[in-house]
């Protein structure tokens, strides 16, 4: 009657959305004040002014019909230009509006790629510490992903891992910097060095490696910190790109996906993109959110928010004596479990009120996602439940 897998996909939820409910619940129960949650990756500060004015510009129109209205399958001319327009301006990277693709967030940016590239035996280097969806996505696309592990003292990914898990099957690798889990920022020399084995083994191999560049991230990262535009320095890369976090708009379902000039057969493989939205049914991405996006491509977030809450979280967690890397960037933290089972240190926290997401989903056993876009208040009031956490392993 139905579909095993995407039954098994629908009836057992993420570890993550899991965890929400049970907050939810939790909450109920003993008042919402004892519940610290910090399980989802949901923006807690608000959109810009801007995307307010925008909106009510758009609706301000006497006639609506085309903002209510599809528009091309790709995304709008208008809107594709702007955000080509924007790329260019701000990393000079040469991309042209026909190879913009507008879509329903940056999941469907993956997937759409995804569906576009995969073939019969094809396999996706994933980079652990990664967005658990990303297995999903790649095996929905009839692919086989391959995991490469991390530098446990960076969190950038161990490179001689990577080298070794090319084969002549790569179609892929997922790069997603600043990242979710850890929050790392990878240097433009991890970037160089990535682009020169994929180099390296496409020319071995006589293959067209592509680099899917996951990008939600990519305005939020602290201290100046330089987030090197992937395109520019490896060819053959897609970007996928959304403004769920960067604007704060992650149910209005809007981004898009970039394709690089300089990418082998690059016409191809946008028709192949317009192939995969149309197969998968996308038909368009929201039209009034295509509109406020391309009004809005050069707001930003307010990152001091999330900076205020980074300094907070990370410094009163080490100064605990929890062990974790300080964040570059995006809103999590990852911690390392007090004990070899995260899921079993997750339930402990439970215990406490704290909502942290096990690193198992996220290919990296042993550590805990903590998601800091939510209030400092809330921050400030969990910390008595981490310093009771962490005592409770020394008794
Ligand atoms: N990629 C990463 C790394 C994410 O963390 C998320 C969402 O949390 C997504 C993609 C999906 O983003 P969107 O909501 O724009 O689909």
């Amino acid at each position: 009657m139905y579909n095993e897998t995407m039954y098994g996909l629908g009836s057992h939820r993420s570890v993550i959305r899991d965890l929400f409910e049970f907050g939810k619940k939790r909450a109920a129960e003993v008042g919402a004040d004892k519940v610290y949650d910090f399980s989802l990756g949901n923006p807690n500060v608000p959109a810009p002014d801007g995307v307010k004015a925008a909106a009510e510009k758009l609706l301000a129109m006497p006639d609506n019909t085309a903002l209510h209205g599809y528009t091309s399958a790709q995304g709008d001319a208008n809107v594709r230009k702007a955000v080509a327009d924007n790329i260019n301006a701000r990393f000079s990277a040469g991309v042209t509006p026909d190879l913009i693709y507008m879509t329903c967030g940056a999941a469907a940016s993956l997937t759409v790629t995804l569906n576009a590239l995969c073939e019969d035996g094809d396999e996706f280097i994933l980079l652990a510490p990664y967005f658990p969806e990303y297995a999903v996505f790649v095996k929905a696309a009839g692919g086989t992903p391959v995991v490469v592990p991390f530098d446990e003292k960076t969190f950038a990914p161990d490179l001689t891992a990577l080298k070794n898990a090319v084969t002549p099957h790569t179609k892929g690798i997922i790069v997603n910097s600043p990242n979710n889990p850890s929050g790392t920022v990878y240097t433009r020399e991890t970037i160089e060095r990535i682009a020169a084995i994929l180099r390296e083994k496409s020319a071995e191999n006589g293959t067209h490696i592509v680099l899917i560049a996951d990008e939600p991230y990519r305005e939020l990262v602290y201290d100046d910190i330089e987030v090197p535009y992937l395109m520019n320095l490896y060819p053959d890369t897609a970007v996928c790109y959304s403004w769920s976090k960067s604007l704060s708009l992650p149910g209005e379902r809007i981004g898009y996906i970039a394709l690089s000039p300089r990418m082998y057969e690059v016409n191809g493989v946008y028709a192949a993109v317009c192939g995969a939205g149309r197969a998968q049914g996308y038909v368009c991405a929201p039209a009034m959110f295509q509109y406020i996006a391309a009004a809005c491509v050069n707001e930003k977030p307010d990152i001091e928010a999330y900076r205020r809450n980074r300094d907070l979280i990370y410094s009163s967690l080490t100064e605990m004596g929890y062990d974790c890397v300080r964040p570059d960037g995006a809103f999590y933290l990852f911690v390392r479990s007090l004990e070899p089972d995260a899921g079993a240190f997750s339930d402990r926290a439970k215990n406490y009120g704290l909502l942290i997401v096990p690193g198992d989903s996220f290919g990296a056993p042993g550590y805990v996602r903590i998601s800091y876009c939510v209030s400092h208040d809330m921050i400030a009031r969990s910390l008595p439940a981490f310093r009771a956490l962490i005592d409770s392993y020394k008794k």
